[in-house]
Parts: C-alpha cells; structure tokens; sequence
C-alpha cells in the first residue's frame, strides 16, 4: 500500500499521463477542443467531480493550450488544484458562462463535448459556436478510459476485496434470509458494503423464489421461503486514498434449503460456464469471444434460450461503461480492460442464478477483482 502522500504524487503523475495520452487521442481524431462537463471523463481526467447542477461546469482541453476549468465560484473550493494539471477559472452568479466557455475556445472549430453532459449547455454552446462541428467525447475518452493505469487497478482490486466480505458473510450464513423481505436483506447488503469501505452504494438487488429470474428484479416485500434460489448482485463505489471512487459489482447466488438435482444441474452449469469465460480472458481474444464462451456451454446443456442478457461489461468510475462482452463487438481485449464475467440463467417463474465477478485483463493473464466462493451454497437461516 502507498502512504496517502504517495498517493497523491502517484495520483498526480497519472493524471498527467492521461493528460498526454488524451492529446494524443484528440490529434488522431482530429479534435482542437475537448469539452468535459458532468460525467465521469472529467473526474477521470482532472480528478474533478462536477455536481449534476444546472450551472455550467467545462474542463477545455485544447490541443495547443493549457486546459482550464470553468466552474461556479461556489463549487471552486472544492476544486482541488494540486499539481496545477489545469488552471481554474470560476464564473460568479450574474456572468454568462456559456460566453466564457465560447471566449476560451476562440476560433477553434472540431470539439468534441460530454456524452453523459446536460444537452441544455450543449444546446447554448452550439449556438454561440456556429462556427463549430462537435463530436462525442467518448470518440476520445472511451477507448482510453477503457484501459486502467495502476492508480485504477488498484482502486479496483480494493471494491472488490470489499464487496467480497459481503459475500463471504452472505456465505457463511451471516445475513439471515429465511423469513425476511427481499427489501429487508438488501438494506443489510448496502450497509455492510459500506461498512467495508464503500463510499455508496450504487445497488443491492435481492431476487428470491420466482423473482430470481428477473435479472435486475427491484427487491420488494416478498418474503424469502426455505428451498429457494436468491440471487445477490450488488455493488458500490470505493475511494482510495480519498480519490475519485471506483465501482465494485459481484453477484452471488444462495440456495435456502438442500438444492433439487435441476437446480443443482442449472447451478453446476453456470459455474463451469463463467469459470471458463474468465479463463478465456487475455489480450487480443475478441469480447464476443468471451461471451460465446459462457453462452455456447450454457446453450450446450440446453439452457441457451434462459441466457438472456450479454457476458459482461466494462468497469472503472462508472458501473458500466467500456468494454461491452457481447456478440457483435469484435474488439479485442487489450491489458488494462476491467470487466465484468456474469452469465446468469433465468426460468422464468420457477429460479433463476448468476455468478459474476471482476476481472482485469494483463499481458500475464488476468487479475481477479473478486475471489469469493462461486461453489453452490446452502444457507439455511
Ligand atoms: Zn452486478
Ligand atoms: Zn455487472
């Protein structure tokens, strides 16, 4: 582990790494300014997080300039400058920041801007820049941010080790399900992902009985009976060294009573089906690849038509973002990829299961984000 001041100097020469590798990104697209607002390119470039207000906040990045931050005078003290990445330009109440963006960007004319920004600012930038052609930043961004530096795989790798404890507790019978509300068992679920180190807690979806077939079922009042499968998937995000936090998302599935030989034949298949998909990750395998992986074995034992949802999606300061494993993206895996391996089978009205994990691909073989029990697990509480 880093001491806290090693952190921020390796913080720091990372982001001034990303800095150079995100020029580099612009110069090849062909882009003179890149507009970061809201969203997670900004915090992942500049360390920044914008609150989602509807008073403008843009980091410029221009290809031949220094970048500034634009920001309300009011968020400009939680601005923290160290290692002068950028220079701050904070607008008061009564200025025109759309103006000041425009000003800055002068007669630069290829930008590209926030996908996941407010299409409001987009729609007075563009107005004020007539002159100006803009793409999505994720043209620059995504591809980028898609690959970890070690600040990020180590921030990773702690989510994940978090987010095990509470499998682990959930294995060893430590959160009792018997008896409870699905709502109930997932409000113990968020607390305990904070209470090993979670700053949020993202999600804490709790599936029981016929529910488990609904992959994202929202947990309700249904109270969880002895001999059903309950799938746990949940997730946070965790902050380093007091750094911008990164995601964690595991899933785990729990039998409450001696598994029937169905449930135990769906379970076995599962397994075996995302133990393989992980060991099928390394550089330069496509991530469609992946996901035939998991899904051909899956459809091989005659539950093809249960798998209803892709492998795997990418992780990093959002809970999904690039990569994607699914059919249709030929990409390869690069080193430094993180994302997640979580094939689930679902019948719908009688089961459903899912085992999902955190992997981080590098040139030795892959990284396990989360080493947990995948094994069929009965908790009778
Ligand atoms: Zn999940
Ligand atoms: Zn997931």
């Amino acid at each position: 582990m880093t001491s806290p001041a090693g952190g921020v100097a390796d913080r720091i020469t990372a982001r001034r790494a990303r800095l150079e590798r995100t020029r580099e990104a612009m110069r090849t697209a062909g882009i003179d300014a890149l507009l970061l607002s809201i969203g997670a390119d900004l915090p992942w470039l500049s360390g920044y997080e914008a609150m989602p207000l509807e008073r403008p906040t843009v980091l410029l990045v221009p290809l031949d300039d220094d970048p500034t931050l634009v920001v309300p005078v009011l968020e400009a003290p939680r601005v923290d400058t160290t290692g002068e990445l950028f220079g701050l330009r904070p607008w008061g109440e009564t200025e025109d920041a759309v103006g000041i963006v425009a000003d800055l960007i002068g007669r630069r004319s290829h930008l590209a801007f926030s996908d996941r920004a407010f299409a409001g600012l987009l729609v007075d930038l563009l107005a004020a820049l007539p002159h100006a052609t803009i793409s999505k930043a994720s043209v620059v961004m995504g591809p980028l941010r898609a690959v970890k530096d070690n600040t990020e795989v180590a921030a990773l790798r702690a989510a994940g080790a978090a987010a095990d404890e509470v499998s682990a507790a959930l294995f060893a019978g430590e959160i009792a399900l018997i008896g409870r509300s699905e709502h109930a068992v997932s409000t113990e679920i968020g607390d305990r992902l904070r209470q090993a180190g979670h700053r949020q807690v993202n999600f804490a979806i709790v599936a029981s009985g016929p529910n488990a077939a609904s992959p994202h079922h929202e947990p309700g009042a249904r109270v969880i009976a002895p001999g059903e499968t309950v799938v746990c998937d949940f997730g946070g995000a965790l902050s380093l060294d007091g750094d911008i936090a990164y995601c964690s998302d595991t899933t785990r599935t729990v039998v409450t009573g001696i598994p029937d030989a169905e449930i135990r034949e769906l379970y076995s298949v599962l397994e075996a089906a995302q133990e393989a998909a992980r060991q099928a990750v390394e550089p330069g395998v496509s991530c469609e690849a992946i996901d035939a992986t998991a899904r051909s074995m899956i459809a091989a034992a005659g539950f093809g038509e249960y798998f209803i949802h892709r492998t795997g999606h990418g992780i990093g300061i959002e809970e999904h973002e690039d990569p994607y494993l699914v059919e249709g993206n030929a990409a390869p895996v690069v080193a430094g990829n993180a994302f997640s391996i979580e094939p689930g089978i679902y019948v719908p009205g009688r089961y459903g299961a899912r085992i999902e994990d955190i992997v981080i691909a590098t040139d030795g073989g892959s990284i396990a984000c989360n080493v947990a029990d995948h094994s069929l697990r009965v908790v009778e509480v």
